[in-house]
């Protein structure tokens, strides 16, 4: 009945308020036991404790709508109704829709908050990333649209096969972009970084299509997720996505390039080595928490090769290796 992105959605479907996806209640909605935070945004329901106190404004105010609605109904198709009559219905009314009206007033004023936050610290984002590359009006629109995700180190934002709904616009962090051959085999393609978006889901702008890479969050990351429909509207409309648009694509596709260099002229050894050093500067870090396997999976290869090469590289003060742990001594 109501459609997805309506705020009636949320409502009387009682899904989290602002992606929508997860459930708002644990258990029975009846019960209007809120629960404790989205699994998909991760927007939190409970702002404080006693936050819901203030929802009882919201059940008065339903309460106050019933009430009305039933009067005036009732006076204009049954004109002749007696007093008492009229006042039984009303209670009777009432009385009947306590069990809506109050999970409906917890995720009304759930909304009602989280639309305020929103606005405002997507509004901050937005401009403190993308200011200086686009235009007010696309900002609005990207604000109208879009809606914030944190995704934890390690989490899959898209795998393989996985239908294309929304393109990300990194905020803060990094995410691996890779694909994976017959066997399962990984080969890693890019880095996406602040400011970057995703030349695979650029090319899916004209509908639902599936992803032919895997995106993982390299360390803590925050990103906005814009519906992929957008993006024709705003290449037809904006001078300054269309340029967003071809960089994007054009530094990705070098990557690309890049990659198929690594692999056809540079051996293993330099391969280790090159790889470690982009990890440094994406992570700004010079530890790296990464194991000989995961090495082993980016760059296509066994884990025994890579462990081989590591010692080496520490023998030739490239490198520290310690558990779990590599310090990159190679500037
Ligand atoms: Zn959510």
């Amino acid at each position: 009945m109501f459609k997805k992105g309506l705020k009636l959605y949320s409502i009387f479907k009682s899904k989290c308020p602002h992606c929508q996806e997860d459930d708002f209640f644990e258990g029975s909605r009846f019960k209007a036991n809120v629960a404790e935070k989205c699994n998909v945004c991760g927007e939190k329901f409970s702002k404080e404790p006693g936050f819901y106190q203030g929802s009882y404004y919201v059940t008065y105010a339903l309460g106050v709508a019933i009430f009305v609605a039933v009067w005036v109904a009732s006076r204009v198709l049954f004109p002749e109704m007696s007093m008492p009559i009229l006042a039984t219905i009303i209670v009777s009314a009432l009385l009947l829709m306590t069990p809506f009206s109050y999970y409906l007033s917890k995720i009304i004023w759930a909304i009602f908050f989280s639309v305020i936050n929103h606005e405002q610290k997507m509004r901050e984002l937005l401009l403190e990333n993308y200011e200086h590359l686009f235009e007010i009006e696309l900002l609005d629109e990207i604000k109208k649209v879009g809606y914030i995700k944190n995704i934890p180190e390690g989490d899959v934002i898209i795998n393989i096969g996985d239908t294309v709904r929304n393109m990300p616009l990194l905020l803060e962090g990094a995410i691996k972009v890779s694909r994976l051959d017959d066997d399962g085999d990984e080969l890693l393609l890019y880095y996406l970084e602040k400011g970057d978006v995703c030349a695979m889901t650029l090319t899916c702008c004209t509908g639902n299509s599936i992803s032919e890479i895997r995106a993982v969050a390299e360390m803590d990351s925050k990103i906005i997720m814009v519906p992929v429909q957008k993006m024709a509207d705003w290449v037809r409309d904006y001078e300054t996505w269309r340029t967003f648009v071809f960089e994007s694509y054009n530094s990705r596709f070098k990557e690309m390039l890049e990659a198929i260099d690594n692999l056809a002229f540079l051996n293993m050894h330099e391969r280790v080595l090159k790889y470690l050093k982009h990890k440094v500067i994406v992570t700004k870090d010079t530890f790296l928490y990464v194991t000989h396997q995961t090495i082993a999976y980016d760059l296509h290869t066994s884990r025994v090769v890579i462990s081989r090469i590591l010692k080496s590289l520490e023998k030739e003060g490239k490198l520290k290796l310690d558990r779990n742990k590599i310090e990159f001594l190679d500037f």
